[in-house]
């Protein structure tokens, strides 16, 4: 297929905002791809070209690409940087400066979807020395073949910013359209698989090739992750007790969520946004390797943080763990850890999301070999007495963990989180993880870093972030312990996400979450929430969430509402 046809696709969904339509569009565009070319075509639709999971990263910042654009069309980087800084898109910007320069170059060749693929694969391949250079080349010589548009959705897709409005909801309505029955079966046989196997790709290819059957009968693949359960919030023990009678309770243990997978010596780990980290927790890896007992599994729980005498950590101590790629073992030392396992849903080759909690537990209980303080079950109680878990839930706090996880008896495992069987506790005052939307340039001791933060939270209804505060306290100058976050650090994490900037504010895609603790929530006309925290304060960068864990404004009501009742 060319990609001239993905580019018009691509156009066709800019312009139509309605769900609807947006299915129709894009199932029509799996209808008439290829076998070969499907699995392409559906990563492609949604700006991406690997399976979330795969971990890989096309690593290309905005200056990056503003020197490969100038490359491709000829003009210097200072034209590309204005137009950039006049048009906030870079999409736009090579759309404009192609066309300006089709008159004088050289007949274009026709490019195809799989070159295109190929190509952009390919910058998550190249490594070592010389990287950048590689890179850049390869960029703009995909440029300087590419039409105008094409250009276009090319650079949005490098950049990971397509804007076509294309969420994996629609991507799983439109393949049940195009190759299954437009009703509620087929859309949750996707949404099955999917869960189970978080390839859309993969998922199109089986749907076209072996219908709903098909997609009903696959099975935890070992090595791929799943998505995991989550849960909702519990007003009070009082309200889950009179719901539900008798109910396991846990400890909200208060640290990374880790799915295992085991298949003879061979571990995996997945943190819940199924982001292979494996190479980071190299004891948890032998652990697993000495003390899971059976041959094939996948497990969950939450690894925490410890100091030398097992007393737990906060978070931020053990997030430097988490994406850090270098100095591994020197952080195996410093931080050691303990894993809290309270799931599993795979033992050997006996798939378990259709038992019950308590089954499960036993299946869990048989599949480890428990080490007191470093490779435990989750502290557990069943019972349906209100003062015992209250108890449990001081205990929980006062061993620094984040309070409870209430557990329906009979809950099976369901991915997601507005589920039903898991219900979590937590004080009220609790800290929201928010995303960062905006930020202004610092001044002073500050210049040349951003130096206040706009925080977002989510409008689930929309699906957009909305302003709730602006932050500058909790990040550092300087650097005096570990995990600091300094001014500098965060800004350059954030350069690359940069959408647009005017002289007062700079726009951010949401994609960095941050635990942050405040004073007291007030209304407020000057955000578009309604809201804003007053003295927000930085704790930790989340780099175990994703926007999709983005506390909610209707949280931000309830906690409004909550603070109004106790005053
Ligand atoms: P939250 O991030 O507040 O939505 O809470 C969900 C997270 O709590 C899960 O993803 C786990 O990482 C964590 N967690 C801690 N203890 C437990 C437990 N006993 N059962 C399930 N999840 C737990």
């Amino acid at each position: 297929m060319k990609y001239q046809e993905l580019v018009e696709v691509y156009q066709d969904l800019e312009k139509n905002s309605s769900k609807i339509k947006k299915t129709e569009i894009i199932a029509n565009l799996m209808k008439k791809t290829s076998d070969d070319e499907l699995q392409k075509v559906v990563l492609l639709i949604q700006g991406i070209v690997f399976p979330k999971f795969y971990g890989y990263e096309l690593g290309i910042a905005i200056q990056m690409m503003i020197k490969a654009i100038a490359k491709s069309t000829g003009h210097e980087i200072k034209r590309v940087e204005d137009e950039f800084k006049k048009l906030g898109d870079l999409g736009v910007v090579v759309e404009k400066l192609t066309e300006e320069k089709k008159q004088s170059v050289l007949v274009k060749k026709e490019l195809d979807i799989s070159a295109v693929f190929k190509n952009l694969q390919e910058l998550a391949y190249i490594e070592g020395v010389g990287t950048q250079d590689k890179k850049l080349n390869l960029i703009s010589e995909l440029l300087s073949f590419a039409k105008p548009k094409e250009a276009k959705y090319i650079v949005r897709t490098i950049l990971g910013d397509l804007r076509v409005g294309v969420a994996e909801g629609i991507i799983r309505d439109a393949i049940a359209k195009a190759f299954l029955e437009d009703d509620k079966e087929s859309k949750d046989a996707v949404d099955y698989a999917l869960n189970i196997y978080p390839d859309f790709g993969e998922v199109a290819l089986i749907a076209k090739s072996k219908g709903i059957e098909g997609l009903k009968k696959i099975k935890i693949k070992i090595g791929q992750p799943i998505q995991v359960m989550l849960g909702e919030k519990a007003e009070s023990i009082e309200e889950i007790i009179k719901n539900f009678g008798k109910i396991a309770a846990e400890f909200k243990y208060d640290g990374m969520r880790a799915q295992i997978h085991k298949d003879g010596d061979k571990i995996w780990i997945y943190t819940r946004r199924l982001e292979n980290v494996t190479k980071q927790f190299p004891d948890l890896v032998k652990l697993c390797k000495d003390n899971i007992k059976v041959k094939r599994c996948v497990l969950e729980g939450e690894v925490v943080g410890v100091d030398k005498n097992y007393q737990p950590l906060p978070f931020q101590i053990l997030s430097q763990r988490i994406q850090r790629k270098y100095d591994i073992e020197k952080m195996v030392e410093e931080i050691p850890i303990q894993i809290n396992f309270f799931d599993i849903v795979l033992y050997e080759d006996e798939q378990l999301l259709d038992k019950n909690l308590l089954e499960r537990r036993k299946y869990l209980e048989k599949a480890i070999k428990q080490i007191p303080n470093r490779f435990v079950l989750a502290k557990q109680i069943i019972t349906d007495k209100v003062n015992e878990l209250k108890k449990f839930y001081k205990e929980s706090l006062n061993a620094k963990q984040e309070g409870l996880f209430l557990k329906v008896i009979e809950s099976k495992y369901v991915f997601g989180r507005k589920v039903g069987g898991w219900y979590k506790l937590k004080p009220t005052m609790e800290t929201l993880d928010l995303a960062i939307i905006g930020a202004t340039w610092g001044t002073g001791k500050r210049a040349g870093w951003m130096g206040s933060f706009i925080l977002g939270c989510k409008d689930e209804k929309t699906g957009k972030f909305l302003e709730c505060g602006m932050l500058g306290t909790g990040v550092k100058e300087k650097k005096t312990a570990e995990t600091d976050i300094t001014f500098k650090e965060l800004t350059e994490i954030l350069k690359p996400l940069i959408i647009s900037e005017d002289a007062s504010q700079i726009k951010i895609k949401p994609k960095v979450v941050i635990s942050v603790d405040y004073q007291e929530i007030q209304k407020s006309p000057n955000y578009d929430s309604g809201f804003a925290l007053r003295f927000p304060r930085f704790i930790s960068l989340r780099e175990d969430k994703g926007i999709d864990d983005v506390d909610t404004i209707e949280r931000i009501k309830y906690l409004y509402n909550m603070q109004k009742k106790s005053k």
